[in-house]
């Protein structure tokens, strides 16, 4: 959704344009389906766009908005769904709008129907002989509220169907976004879904002065591991560390695939040294274990991970964290790997504690 109609749906008139969409799509017959919606609301919002020109001018020729009509000009006027909040923000617009078009509907039929029983008790309290003519008519005014009332019924139901559909939708969206957040080799969260994580759990940490600890895990030798076994076996492994890591990374912290045989751990609101006990639970696991190739149950021997380990400092930015933590892990590297290692020194008594 381009910036000004993305600006003006989250600004003081946003619930007012999303009523005018949905008034302007009934009123030129057009069903209220998410991606209509979004169509619409350019056209409400944003007269003077081209979408905006474009729909006015095929509402003038009267040409029928079929779902053709709207997916080609989505496809040429609306930037491809984007897997952010976006969408989902419009589909709880959309849901909270047909919400309460459903309630004014259902209050219209309400009105509906007390007119109707009104109206059939004064065509019987009509006791006068000449009144016939008057009594027809009242009768006609009671079928057509009753027409009336079946309509609004019918309506009800179409939009209790396209309210279902939208939570469909959201529910599929939101799918969509986990996957698209998450590592697809190891279910740990993937880098992208790091960096936004980091960036946040920094920021909280500067904002309430609290305690953040970040550690960067990679796999020692892989690729001679590799080299040796063979790559299939090698995606064992990464899944193998991964399911270590992850288990000791349970929220609020972090645990990621930052990268190939590397990982990341966030520890918001923990000491490098209440960290660094962790990271040795986790390296002495990995490390005790002999693993076994799946189909053959040959012995692979056991692997070991490196660490590297800072603790944020107070203004410290997330670039500088990270640079830390990796120079603590390359020193585990060049001092003997299978070790972890801290940016800054954890005294040993500390350590212990
Ligand atoms: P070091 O102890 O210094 O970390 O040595 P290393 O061999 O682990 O380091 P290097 O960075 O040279 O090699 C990393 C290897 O990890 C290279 C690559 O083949 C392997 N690797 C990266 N991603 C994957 C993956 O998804 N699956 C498998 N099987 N291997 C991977
Ligand atoms: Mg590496
Ligand atoms: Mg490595």
């Amino acid at each position: 959704m381009p910036a000004d109609v993305e600006l003006l749906l989250r600004g003081p008139r946003a619930y007012a344009l999303a009523r005018k969409a949905l008034e302007a799509m009934e009123a030129h017959k057009v069903w209220p389906t998410p991606a209509n919606f979004e169509l619409w609301l350019h056209f409400v919002a944003a007269k003077d766009s081209p979408l905006g020109i474009e729909i006015a001018q095929l509402i003038a020729s009267g040409v029928a908005f079929t779902d053709e009509v709207g997916e080609a000009l989505a496809a040429q006027h609306l930037p491809k769904a984007k897997l952010n909040g976006e969408i989902l923000d419009a589909g709880e617009t959309l849901s909270k709008e047909l919400a309460s078009v459903s309630r004014a509907i259902e209050s219209a039929r309400e009105t509906n129907e007390a007119y109707g029983e009104q109206l059939a008790s004064a065509s019987k309290s009509l006791e006068v002989e000449d009144a016939t003519a008057i009594r027809a008519m009242v009768q006609q005014l009671t079928t057509a509220t009753q027409k009336v009332t079946s309509q609004n019924r019918t309506l009800e139901t179409q939009l209790a169907d396209t309210t279902a559909e939208v939570d469909r939708l959201k529910e599929h969206l939101e799918q969509v976004r986990r996957d698209a957040m998450t590592d697809g080799l190891t279910n740990l969260a993937n880098r992208k879904a790091f960096d936004e994580a980091l960036d946040k759990a920094c920021r909280a940490a500067e904002a309430q002065g609290a305690p953040l600890a970040l550690a960067v895990i990679d796999i020692d030798h892989f690729k001679s591991f590799n080299d040796t076994w063979g790559h299939q076996t090698g995606d064992q492994v990464i899944r193998y560390v991964a399911s270590v890591i992850g288990r000791a990374g349970a929220a609020p912290r972090i645990a990621a695939r930052y990268g190939g045989e590397e990982f990341a751990l966030v520890f918001p609101g923990e000491s490098a040294r209440a960290a660094l006990s962790i990271l040795e639970l986790i390296r002495e696991e990995v490390s005790s274990r002999v693993l076994k190739r799946r189909s053959t149950n040959e012995d692979l021997g056991a692997v070991t991970i490196s660490a590297g380990l800072a603790e944020r400092r107070a203004g410290e930015s997330v670039a500088s964290l990270i640079e830390r933590a990796d120079g603590a892990l390359y020193a585990s590297k060049r001092g003997g790997r299978n070790r972890t290692s801290a940016a800054d020194p954890i005294t040993p008594s500390e350590a212990a504690a």
